[in-house]
């Protein structure tokens, strides 16, 4: 979402990547899998940390444990076989005067390791010291074989970028060296000087030179934690875009004028009278705040946000429902297939009864039932529209879209959300979302936004009983699987997928699925579902599942999202310290949902280790998606908790962004009080302001 560069100013900035040395069209093609695309960009790729390797410790001085840069001038190396496994090992003894010690590789290419470490050469290593009675090792170091007399230097504080397929850390830095080489010199700061002087913040040419190449007098601390002063000049401008960018939008939302709708009392009571329950106080609150907002002459703009299962589906079928009593348009956005489709099928069961028309839209119909849907659409028969992304496509028209709403808004970025939005004639917009967000980083992504929390939760206690097993008493679990089951109770069993070893981890849910066949087939019905199927096979198993017709559900993390399965009460977790805290939460919401107590384990182990576990031990007992979000924030940073699981970049903008924060109240206020005294920006001395406007932020 955010993709600020603020190296348009230089003439140099766009040219491709392939004008470095050493980027052919394969690695420009890695890069761009990571946002990468111009110098520009790459400059604004920061480290996500820095090791020290300021200083060379001598050997007689390493402990155990310790990171560090060794250097010396090698003794003898070489390889042998391990006896038995057949593995090769190739090591180097290396004399630094004060000791010995030894580099270790088990995978290696020897060619490479050969010429390095070849006798009497000097080298430096860095890495993580083992030793063991007197033995030093670094195993898998770092190396840089030294070709000056001099012998090894320091080499400061060294910045750790994040992966890019198939380039090294050294080789990205020596790219980021010949960007900084190219343009580095002439950045100028749009920012003005006082500005920045008075927050303290350096310019733009000095904070990036540092956050890339730190000096060695920087303050590493506060560097690693993202608040050194040159990562508070990046975020500063990150802040003062995204601030520019809403408070902007919502100044000219101000000014669009739009024909009120109108909504009767009585529209809100014959609404609930079909409904097969009461609305809670704060739905019924949520959904008059819309009525108001919808019958002013300037359009809403409303987040609604609230815990899993507290509700917000028929808050946003109400919306749906007052749009359409008007005779107008209202679409809705949801993250996934099978959500559009549950959603589908609650909001034309209860709009059945109240006359009005809703149509589903999928990437998935056939082509002839297509066509018929968006002739509906067009004509505006259709009133009530659900889709996925779908929705977005270019062929579909709506006659009238007065009302788009966004369904777990953190799955989609800004850009989805306008391209639907364009749709209508400066329609309403209504966003739900499941996840908390701290205030201040609202203020920050929301700033445009009215903002409605949903805290009560309907009915029956939702609290899910949350147990940590170890996977050493599988039996326990077992038991309590198989018990769910005979008390016809469904039960699903999650495992995580990483995304870079997607091949590794798939087979593991084919393995647990497997081994659960073996155990409790033919007596239950086992399923399978994970991101790699077809869609339609996914939701054909999804839909199984919801209907009660199996027993047990192994899954992927694609049922974290909104899936209603109201017979699922127990649900199993593997790996539990590889997912975020709100992701948890969010899945553990998935159960327990028709009005039985449900119950979810978490399968800890070795694996978990000790501040897994402890953070693990905080989250079940904890069952406010409030407090867990600020929890996550602080343990795993902002994509965690936005959803905003962004490759490269991004995800470090926002770590940048997030570690100060403190900025964005200043940002606000410096915007604000120039929009006040000058809203067209016409005066010079804002024609900072005014550019970064125009072309500082590329949703
Ligand atoms: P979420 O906020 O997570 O999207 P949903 O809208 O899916 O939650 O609602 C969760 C469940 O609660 C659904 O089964 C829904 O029918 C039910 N529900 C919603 N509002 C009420 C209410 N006022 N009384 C009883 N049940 C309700
Ligand atoms: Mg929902």
């Amino acid at each position: 979402m955010l993709s600020y560069s603020p190296f348009h100013v230089h003439p140099k900035s766009g040219l491709p990547l392939t004008s470095l040395k050493g980027v052919g069209p394969k690695r420009a093609e890695a890069f761009e899998v990571k946002g990468i695309s111009t110098i520009g960009d790459l400059l604004s790729f920061y480290p996500i940390r820095y090791q020290d390797r300021r200083r060379i410790t001598p050997a007689a001085q390493v402990k155990d444990g310790e990171v560090v840069l060794m250097a010396g001038r090698i003794v003898r190396s070489g390889q042998r076989y391990l006896p038995g496994s057949g593995r090769k090992i190739f090591r180097a003894v290396v004399e630094d005067g004060s000791k010995r010690f030894e580099l270790v590789w088990f995978n290696y290419r020897r060619g490479h390791l050969l010429s390095a470490c070849a006798r009497g050469r000097l080298i430096s290593a860095f890495g993580k010291a083992r030793v063991r009675q007197g033995l030093i090792q670094l195993v898998h170091p770092e190396i840089r074989a030294e070709w000056d007399s001099r012998g090894p230097a320091p080499e400061g504080i060294v910045p750790i970028y994040p992966r890019v397929e198939g380039v090294s850390q050294a080789t990205l830095r020596g790219l980021i060296r010949q960007a900084w080489e190219m343009i580095g010199e002439d950045l100028r700061d749009p920012l003005p000087a006082h500005l920045l002087k008075r927050l303290g913040i350096p310019t733009l040419k000095d904070a990036v030179k540092e956050v890339h190449f730190p000096s060695h007098e920087v303050d590493l601390e506060k560097l690693m934690q993202f608040k050194a002063p040159c990562q508070r000049r990046i975020s500063f401008g990150l802040i003062l875009e995204l601030m520019a960018w809403v408070l902007k939008k919502k100044m000219d939302k101000k000014r669009v004028r739009v024909r009120p709708l109108v909504i009767h009392p009585g529209t809100l009571k014959k609404f609930e009278q079909v409904l097969p329950f009461t609305l809670t106080q704060d739905q019924r609150r949520v959904l008059q705040k819309i009525a108001e907002d919808m019958t002013s002459s300037s359009p809403m703009n409303r987040l609604v946000q609230g815990d899993v299962g507290c509700g917000k589906t028929v808050v946003a079928l109400g919306a749906a429902y007052m749009c359409a009593v008007n005779g107008r348009q209202a679409a809705l956005m949801a993250p996934t297939q099978v959500l559009a489709r549950q959603h589908y099928a609650y909001f034309s069961e209860i709009l059945g009864h109240l006359n009005v028309n809703t149509v589903l839209i999928t990437g998935l119909d056939p082509d002839s039932q297509k066509m018929l849907v968006e002739q509906r659409v067009l004509e505006g028969e259709a009133r009530v529209i659900i889709g996925t992304h779908a929705l977005i496509q270019d062929r579909i028209k709506f006659q009238d879209l007065r009302l788009v709403i966004i369904d777990e808004q953190q799955r989609f970025g800004v850009r989805q959300r306008r391209a639907l939005e364009v749709k209508g004639n400066s329609p309403h917009v209504l966003v739900m979302t499941a996840t908390p967000i701290p205030r201040t980083l609202a203020l920050a992504l929301y700033a445009d936004m009215d903002v409605s929390v949903i805290r009560e939760v309907p009915g029956y206690k939702r609290e899910i009983k949350t147990l940590m097993i170890h996977e050493r008493d599988k039996r326990i679990i077992h038991r309590m699987v198989k018990h769910t089951m005979e008390d016809g109770g469904q039960v699903m069993v999650v495992c995580p997928v990483i995304e870079d070893r997607q091949g590794l981890e798939l087979k593991n849910v084919t393995r647990m699925y497997q081994g659960l066949i073996k155990l409790y087939s033919p007596r239950f019905r086992v399923g399978l579902v994970h991101g790699a199927l077809p869609d339609h096979e996914k939701n054909q198993v999804m839909e199984q599942f919801r209907k009660g017709k199996l027993d047990l559900l192994v899954a992927t993390t694609v049922v974290e999202v909104g899936i209603h399965a109201p017979g699922a009460t127990m649900m199993v977790i593997e790996h539990p310290e590889r997912f975020g805290l709100a992701q948890l939460h969010q899945l553990r919401g998935r159960v327990g949902r028709g009005g039985r107590q449900g119950v979810c384990v978490l399968v800890v182990g070795d694996a978990t280790g000790k501040d897994g576990l402890r953070r693990l031990e905080d989250f079940a007992r904890c069952h406010d998606g409030f407090q867990i979000a600020e929890q996550d924030l602080r343990l795993r940073g902002l994509g965690e908790l936005t959803g905003l699981r962004q490759s490269g970049a991004g995800e470090i903008d926002l770590k940048i962004l997030m570690g100060n924060m403190d900025l964005v109240a200043a940002a606000k206020e410096e915007i604000q009080g120039i929009l006040e005294q000058d809203p067209d920006l016409s005066l010079p001395e804002h024609s900072w302001l005014k550019e970064i406007f125009q072309k500082g932020f590329r949703p």
